[in-house]
């Protein structure tokens, strides 16, 4: 398959192209990272494919390189940010477990304890 096209209302996509402002922490040549907006812990960075997916488990069917780049460049930043003690990867998938942009994105989150279950 080739890349998808981006999806021109897509505001993932505009920030992995530079079309909206965002604080990038790290750049691949698959995955852009940026802070979230309303961070929920003091570490909380979004890594999303370059191009186009709905979610997490599109990526891995359609671009496993870019999903595995996701992960790695998840843990990168990680280790950058001092995460020694543990840090949480998260895909919300679908809208019942909470996803509202529906361009794929890993949410990095750590720096505080994090509760197990998630509400
Ligand atoms: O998993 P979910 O789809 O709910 O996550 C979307 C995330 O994208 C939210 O945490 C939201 O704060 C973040 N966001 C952002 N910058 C935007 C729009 C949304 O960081 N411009």
């Amino acid at each position: 398959m080739s890349a998808p096209e981006p999806d021109k209302d897509c505001i993932f996509c505009k920030i992995a192209v530079g079309e909206i402002p965002a604080e990038i922490v790290h750049a691949t040549e698959l995955s852009v990272a940026f802070r979230d907006v309303n961070p929920q812990a003091p570490v909380h960075v979004l890594v999303v494919p370059r191009d186009h997916y709905e979610n997490a488990a599109e990526v891995a069917h359609w671009a496993p390189a870019a999903a595995s780049d996701m992960i790695a460049t998840a843990r990168d930043i990680a280790e950058k940010e001092g995460l020694d003690d543990g840090y949480r990867m998260v895909f919300n998938t679908g809208p019942a477990a909470g996803q509202t942009v529906f361009h794929a994105h890993l949410h990095l989150l750590g720096g505080r304890s994090l509760e197990w279950p998630p509400g």
